[in-house]
């Protein structure tokens, strides 16, 4: 058994993320001060004497024994993340390292939840790890993505100056259950959408694409990641390849969904990804990893979880 600690353990990912734990068995605690993630979702495991709630931003050092760090503290969709853009950064920044500070002193392994915004709107397509970027500095995406190419920096300077056994993955779009219901994700706002029989926001003309994998593959990965041997650091693409148009996803739920949703279109935000797809020959190559769960089979679960709290 490990004492974990995963940060952001109540948002999507986090308490996902803390069930796969307590289940293999470790003591988990889990940091969060409930910027975008609710105490609601973790409520069931509040009674388990192996989980413990902190109530922490950290933004500010704090002091823990622990052997294990998932690092996911931040906010992840487009509005909350724009919402306080200077807390975002500082979140990315001052977060990785006070969480690479408790690595430092307790000797633990820290796991860094990236990004594939670190790709910006990139130029090439399907992206590696090797590629790097096409990031607008000063637009308003940049507070989210130069926070976590910034962390990603920390993360190696702190292993390349004081041996800090350190993971980086990067994220792409993931769904499913718990994500929150009004923070603005393509897949929850056209889920709910479609299930109010609401008008559904397709922004621009939705040719952009985006690739999704469900939650439960990413679990999957960053516990295959997190017990990689010293030598593997990253940084690696998790995500399902398969690419689709935002129109499509559109279409697809109101389909799955039996919805009665018409498509409207409202302007595309600014700097907003053209398209976006993972390579994932290092995954598969070093974690012996791939998704298993195919989009309409996941957007099933996704659709049964919202039925159920709207
Ligand atoms: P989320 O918003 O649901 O969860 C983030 C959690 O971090 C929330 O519980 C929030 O309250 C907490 N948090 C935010 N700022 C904090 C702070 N200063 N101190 C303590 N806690 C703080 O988002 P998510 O989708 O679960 O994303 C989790 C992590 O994975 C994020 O780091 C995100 O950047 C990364 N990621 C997610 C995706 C995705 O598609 N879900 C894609 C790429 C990367
Ligand atoms: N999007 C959309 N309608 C919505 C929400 C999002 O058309 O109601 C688009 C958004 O412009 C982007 C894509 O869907 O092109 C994915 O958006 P999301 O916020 O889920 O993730 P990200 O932009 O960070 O990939």
């Amino acid at each position: 058994m490990s004492r974990i600690l995963v940060t952001g353990g109540a948002g999507f990912v986090g308490n996902h993320l803390c069930r796969k734990l307590l289940k293999e068995g470790h003591e988990v605690l889990c940091l969060d001060n409930f910027f975008t993630g609710s105490k609601n979702n973790i409520l069931d495991l509040l009674g388990n004497s192996y989980f413990e709630l902190i109530r922490h931003d950290i933004q500010t050092p704090i002091l823990l024994e622990v052997d294990e760090i998932y690092n996911l503290a931040c906010p992840a969709s487009p509005e909350s993340y724009q919402y306080d853009p200077v807390a975002t950064t500082r979140t990315s920044v001052l977060g990785a390292i006070n969480v690479l500070d408790i690595a430092k002193k307790c000797n633990a392994k820290v796991l860094q939840a990236s990004t594939s915004e670190i790709y910006g709107d990139p130029k090439v397509h399907p992206q590696t790890e090797d590629y790097r970027g096409n990031v607008n500095t000063i637009g308003i995406r940049a507070c989210y993505d130069e926070g976590k190419r910034c962390a990603e920096t920390l993360f190696f300077d702190y292993k390349r100056q004081y041996d800090i056994n350190i993971k980086i993955i990067r994220i792409f779009n993931t769904y499913g259950p718990y994500m929150s219901i009004n923070d603005g994700r393509v897949i929850s706002n056209f889920i709910v959408q479609a299930l109010q029989n609401k008008d559904i926001t397709i922004y621009g003309e939705g040719n952009q694409t985006r690739s999704f994998q469900y939650i439960d593959d990413l679990i999957d990965a960053m516990i295959i990641t997190m017990s990689k041997d010293k030598e593997f650091s990253g940084p690696v693409n998790i995500g399902n390849p398969i690419e689709f148009s935002i129109l499509d996803i559109a279409k697809k739920i109101i389909k799955l969904t039996n919805s009665s949703s018409k498509l409207i279109f409202l302007p595309l935000p600014a700097d907003d990804p053209t398209q976006r797809q993972p390579n994932i020959d290092l995954a598969k190559k070093e974690l012996n990893w791939e998704p298993k769960i195919m989009l309409d089979d996941g957007l099933k679960k996704t659709i049964d979880y919202f039925k159920r709290i709207i």
